[in-house]
């Protein structure tokens, strides 16, 4: 018989569609021979900590040779001074994606279900298909997460429930009172996962912070990232926050040295560097204001966002869109596979990004 890879595969993966990245400026600068692309495809912020990365970068050049602290425990010991809570409450990943994947493969046996979302992020489901789970898809409420929708689909086979707050590629959030009567409900057969990659961007009373509410719902965990704000997407440094008891738990199936130096090192730095959290917020709500004000001249709709990016409704399909400002050097985000082949999802770029992706919509809709 000859070889087969595919048949061999396990059945989850044999129907697995890879996750979509945006793509890549390297990518567009071969393909088309431009250069001063903009990238505004995948919510990283714009800027970085050029102070972070060159003190990273000294304290680690001496040490590469040798593996990296396994416990991470520089990093964990700092996050745990400013997040209130105790070390061993933490979990260290490869980027965010590294803890949902571990919390799924902790928690879920094939079979067993899993609820999400209709345009949730799309890493829960390549998780929970790839062990075999059985995924289930509460429909939207105005394009947002509808718990009460969510919440009927828990039974006592549901291990897992992922809550994008907010949601990416809509933006859209769930609110305190919305949350506290979902958790109220939730039995305690059920892992809940607030994913909160952009926590350090939202604003406002009624926005929850998952972290506060883990000595009330032992079964909740919080996810965060240094991809986003902190502005180190390249480093891949994520963490979740949950229960001692679930911590340990993910740690006994994550890899021994999941987190590299240098991203260790970075994430540290990049705690304390409050002037460039405080810069990357303003330059966030300035530069989202202005994304808004753009769309609204276009008389195009969009989400409101509690990101550092906005899904805009084009009414008409989205794909010649996006081709059009590709070639005019402007990449944003298709979200066809989100179930949104209307809609393309831009990210908060500096000021300078952000007016020529609005020139480029505005002449990609014009032609
Ligand atoms: C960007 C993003 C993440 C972060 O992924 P990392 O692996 O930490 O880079 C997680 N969840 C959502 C919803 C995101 O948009």
């Amino acid at each position: 018989m000859a070889f087969n890879a595919g048949e061999l595969a396990v059945k989850g993966v044999r129907a697995l569609q890879p996750y979509q990245p945006g793509k890549p400026v390297e990518e567009l600068e071969r393909d088309l021979g431009l250069s001063d692309i903009v990238k505004l495809a995948s919510n990283e912020n714009p800027r970085t900590s050029r102070d972070v990365i060159a003190k990273a970068l000294a304290l680690q050049q001496s040490d590469s040779s040798r593996y990296p602290d396994g416990s991470g425990y520089a990093l964990k010991s700092r996050l745990s001074e400013l997040l209130g809570v105790s070390t061993d409450q933490l979990t260290l990943g490869n980027g965010s994606n590294d803890v949902l994947e571990l919390l799924v493969r902790a928690f879920v046996c094939p079979g067993q279900g899993v609820v999400v979302s209709e345009h949730a992020f799309a890493v829960y489901s390549l998780a929970a298909r790839a062990v075999g789970a059985d995924l289930k898809t509460a429909p939207a409420r105005a394009w947002g997460h509808d718990l009460d929708a969510m919440l009927s689909l828990v039974d006592q086979n549901t291990r897992v429930v992922f809550i994008a707050n907010p949601n990416n590629p809509t933006g859209t959030w769930v609110e305190s009172k919305a949350l506290l009567s979902f958790l109220d409900l939730v039995p305690a057969t059920t892992i809940v996962v607030i994913d909160e990659a952009y926590y350090e961007y939202c604003e406002g009373q009624d926005f929850p912070n998952a972290i506060d509410l883990l000595n009330k719902y032992p079964f909740l965990v919080s996810t965060r990232t240094f991809s986003k704000i902190y502005g180190l997407a390249g480093m891949r440094v994520g963490y979740s926050v949950s229960s001692p008891a679930i911590a340990d738990l993910l740690n006994r199936v994550r890899q021994p040295f999941n987190v590299n130096s240098f991203g260790l090192a970075a994430a540290r730095l990049a705690l304390d560097d409050s002037e460039f959290l405080a810069e990357s917020r303003r330059l966030n709500t300035k530069g989202r204001n202005r994304i808004y004000a753009g769309f609204s001249e276009l008389g195009l709709d969009y989400f409101p966002s509690a990101g550092n990016f906005v899904c805009v409704n084009l009414a008409r399909p989205a794909d010649p869109v996006y081709e059009s400002m590709l070639k005019q050097g402007v990449i944003v985000r298709p979200v066809a596979n989100y179930g949104l082949p209307n809609h393309l999802r831009v990210t908060v770029g500096l000021p300078h990004e952000n007016e020529k992706m609005i020139e480029a919509m505005a002449i990609a809709l014009s032609s």
